[in-house]
């Protein structure tokens, strides 16, 4: 049999949709780009953007800024987080997010992950007692969302607050709760390869008035919080307005237009992703010799990207395998990678972690897994093709 051929970009994302080029256009037009460039009572882009989102959240209050990254850091340092403090995260995650927990003066304490890539709720404990931190970050990679019951219970348990990293579950639910309204505040990202595509940006949202009015100081608000579109009363800045130092990272009004032209199809969208993953995960789930984690389920993932693991190749086949099947057009990320290429989520690409741990169970689950994005740009036809092209790969390795 010929060796069949993908040839689709893996990074091509859909058009901006075209009410969002007006919008774009008319900000051109005035000049008015910053957030705080308004005229009489007119409601920036940018706030416009934080009182829908906290609606479509359903939380009390929404702060729109620069990166997700730039929104978890600010999050810390909302949550009191003191510079030398240890935060409690996952060692799966991405490097902006230790890098969000070292740019607030933080050290960040890493998490086993279980096989399915949720955090091992036994390590959280164990690590939560041997450390003095207040907080967990926890990264929900990849869409992956643990028993929040459980991990809350447990929290609560042990006086630990916690930060929702959804950069990979907005639109995603745990038994009919949004993801992002589980923690006390929750960090959203609207770079190119998330949910939403403003290039860079970013979401932050709570119910705790004093948490939202302190992330507004952070973002860089100089005295102009009352222009913002889901914060809390005036009164609440008073004690904390002289306290908390200005970070600037604002929204721009032309980024947010775009994301205001994306929310109204967010859930739309998340069911394109779906439906994709479920092809994805009916082809690639067949090939004998592949696993795939199963999913629990009260978890309403958006299958954005999936992961599998190759269980019939030995490690040292890994980069054989990888590179024959991007012979044939599918790019694979291999987590299990010891150089990291294009993005790193090994814990142990970031040296400035010190003392680096050794997480077994991390790296055995890391180890095994191969990702692919899954773009929105891929139809049905295109879901089945990397399927084919997966399976005739693992079917030549199987037969040598
Ligand atoms: C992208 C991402 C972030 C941070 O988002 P940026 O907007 O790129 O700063 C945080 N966590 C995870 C898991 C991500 O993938």
């Amino acid at each position: 049999m010929s060796k069949l051929q993908f040839t689709k970009a893996f990074t091509q994302q859909e058009a901006i949709p075209e009410q969002a080029k007006q919008r774009v256009m008319e900000l051109l037009d005035s000049g008015r780009l910053h957030r705080y460039n308004t005229v009489g009572n007119e409601l920036s882009d940018a706030a416009m953007l934080e009182q829908e989102y906290a609606q479509y959240q359903g939380r009390k209050y929404c702060l729109a800024c620069t990166s997700g990254g730039y929104g978890i850091h600010i999050a810390l340092r909302a949550m009191g987080l003191q510079v030398g403090d240890e935060v409690l995260t996952n060692a799966y995650t991405l490097a902006p997010v230790p890098g969000a927990i070292h740019a607030a003066g933080g050290k960040p304490v890493l998490v086993e992950i279980d096989e399915n890539y949720h955090l091992d709720l036994a390590d959280l404990k164990a690590k939560a007692e041997a450390s003095n931190a207040k907080i967990l970050l926890l990264s929900l990679m990849r869409g992956h969302i643990p028993n929040m019951q459980q991990l809350m219970t447990l929290c609560n348990e042990l006086g630990i607050k916690v930060l929702e990293d959804c950069a990979h579950t907005m639109g995603a639910s745990w038994n009919g709760i949004k993801s992002g309204n589980f923690g006390q505040v929750a960090a959203f990202s609207l770079q190119t390869y998330k949910h939403m595509n403003t290039g860079e940006g970013g979401l932050v949202v709570t119910d705790d008035a004093e948490i939202a009015a302190r992330l507004i100081m952070h973002s860089g608000s100089y005295m102009l919080y009352e222009r913002h579109g889901a914060a809390p009363a005036p009164e609440v800045f008073e004690n904390i307005r002289l306290v908390s130092a200005s970070m600037s990272g604002r929204m721009v009004n032309m980024r947010a237009a775009l994301g205001l032209a994306q929310l109204p199809n967010l859930d739309k969208n998340c069911e394109r992703w779906n439906h994709r993953y479920n092809l994805l995960n009916a082809a690639i789930g067949a090939v004998t010799g592949v696993d795939i984690p199963t999913r629990d389920k009260r978890e309403s993932f958006v299958g954005s990207s999936i992961q599998f693991r190759p269980t019939a190749l030995k490690m040292d086949q890994m980069p054989d395998f990888i590179a024959a099947c991007a012979a044939q057009g599918v790019e694979l990320k291999w987590f299990g990678e010891s150089q990291p290429k294009a993005f790193t989520s090994r814990y142990d690409s970031w040296h400035y972690i010190s003392p680096m741990p050794h997480l077994p169970s991390t790296l055995e689950a890391l180890d095994r897994t191969l990702d692919l994005p899954v773009p929105l740009t891929f139809d049905d036809e295109d879901c089945l093709l990397i399927g084919a092209v997966i399976a005739q790969v693992m079917a030549e390795f199987m037969a040598h």
